[in-house]
């Protein structure tokens, strides 16, 4: 499906300012056997909403074949990074909302549930999850975290409503998934009480385009917010934006404190100033993002190439889904690495999508590697310390601004 309006405001004056070719889905890692089938590629592109300043992907893949057609391999739990994080958010919100053990936590988008198990934990609360994916709604389970497989749509909100009226509902890195915000926001309305909280966390637009972190624009990431557009439409649906809080997470994420009455503190008005004085709404702020982009492919083959020239041997660190744009957007294959590395039991044995990289465990990487291109950059001081003992060199792909 290509979209030709805004997500959010529904506007039809919406231009590309982002185009980074064909790609797969880039959490769609393969078995070796599935190469015998097509793999589908579609344009990934970002469209900005020249009335309210959204931006969005232009093609959107099923929802279905995202999250259900292929094993889901995101697992929430999947480094020590992202376990600290989680624990964090729970403990910022019960410092902030106080709950009691009857109180429940609906977490939409909630994988193996490790956010709802920090709230278990530290607040003794009632959790439920809601995840389209099969095999990370069964792990929740397993893990003591009832989970609703289902998008979150009418049919599990109603499911929901049979448990209990949520006080808190979270949603971290899933609303940038959603193709039908006004779908989702309008069932977290709907079953939001008037003293609860909607705690919605989502990838920073601003990040993105300071940082150059194109690698984080991929398919499943159908919306790209930033808190301009975002507080006018949730006005527009009786939703006010409390405060807002930027985190490094994900490459820089914002979390918002979203509730039915009450306003907003400085730090909204702080945040929109900065998207204006930034000129997170300028065509040209996005002609400068891309130079930059094309800047970044030709320096790191540069490099890459450099090293093979001389003998070298390169590998991948970590199989992260944002790697996968990062290769494909700069064709590197496995005449460049040869192949790369990762502990999660999702991706080992498979292939990276689109440049069909074996991905092998961690301890695989062998004596003759000489260099380590780091793909999930945000988390390299950790990787890098984690690895250090074998003595290779690491690339880290940036591009100076
Ligand atoms: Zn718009």
């Amino acid at each position: 499906m290509i979209v030709d309006r805004c997500r959010l405001c529904g506007g039809r004056d919406v231009q590309v300012v982002v185009d980074l070719g064909f790609h797969p889905c880039a959490d769609t890692f393969l078995y070796p056997e599935q190469l015998r089938d097509m793999e589908p590629h579609y344009p990934l592109q970002v469209a900005l909403c020249l009335g309210c300043g959204h931006a969005m992907t232009t093609c959107v893949v099923p929802a279905t074949d995202r999250y259900q057609k292929y094993d889901y391999s995101y697992d929430s739990a999947n480094s020590p990074v992202a376990v600290d994080h989680w624990r964090d958010l729970a403990a910022d919100v019960c410092k902030r909302y106080p709950l009691s053990s009857q109180d429940l936590v609906v977490d939409i988008g909630s994988n193996i549930g490790t956010l709802l198990h920090e709230f278990k934990s530290l607040g003794g609360t009632r959790v439920l999850g809601v995840d389209p994916a099969p095999n990370m709604a069964t792990l929740a389970e397993r893990n003591g975290v009832p989970t609703i497989n289902d998008f979150f749509n009418a049919s599990s909100a109603a499911e929901i409503r049979r448990v209990g009226a949520p006080k808190v509902i979270t949603a971290t890195n899933c609303l940038n998934h959603a193709e039908n915000v006004d779908e989702f926001v309008a069932e977290v309305a709907a079953l939001l009480p008037d003293d609860g909280v909607f705690v919605l966390e989502v990838p920073y637009l601003l990040d993105l385009v300071r940082q150059t972190a194109f690698d984080t624009i991929y398919l499943e990431h159908v919306n790209y917010f930033s808190v301009t557009p975002l507080v006018g439409y949730l006005n527009h649906r009786g939703l006010t934006v409390q405060c807002v809080e930027t985190q490094e997470y994900m490459c820089g994420s914002i979390r918002l404190f979203i509730r039915k009455s009450g306003s907003s503190d400085a730090s909204v008005k702080r945040l929109m100033e900065r998207e204006a004085t930034e000129r997170i709404r300028s065509v040209e702020t996005y002609e400068r993002l891309m130079a930059r982009i094309r800047r970044l492919k030709r320096d790191l083959n540069q490099r890459l190439y450099a090293v093979k020239a001389a003998g070298g041997k390169i590998v991948g660190i970590g199989a992260a889904t944002k790697g996968n744009t990062l290769l494909n957007y700069c064709k590197i294959d496995s005449d460049l690495l040869d192949y790369v590395t990762d502990n999660s039991r999702y991706k080992v044995g498979k292939l990276t999508p689109g440049m069909h990289i074996a991905i092998r465990d961690d301890s695989a990487i062998s004596p003759d590697i000489t260099h380590g291109l780091v793909l999930p950059w945000n988390i390299a001081p950790y990787l890098v310390q984690k690895l250090k003992h074998l003595k290779i060199q690491f690339v880290v792909p940036r591009v100076e601004q």
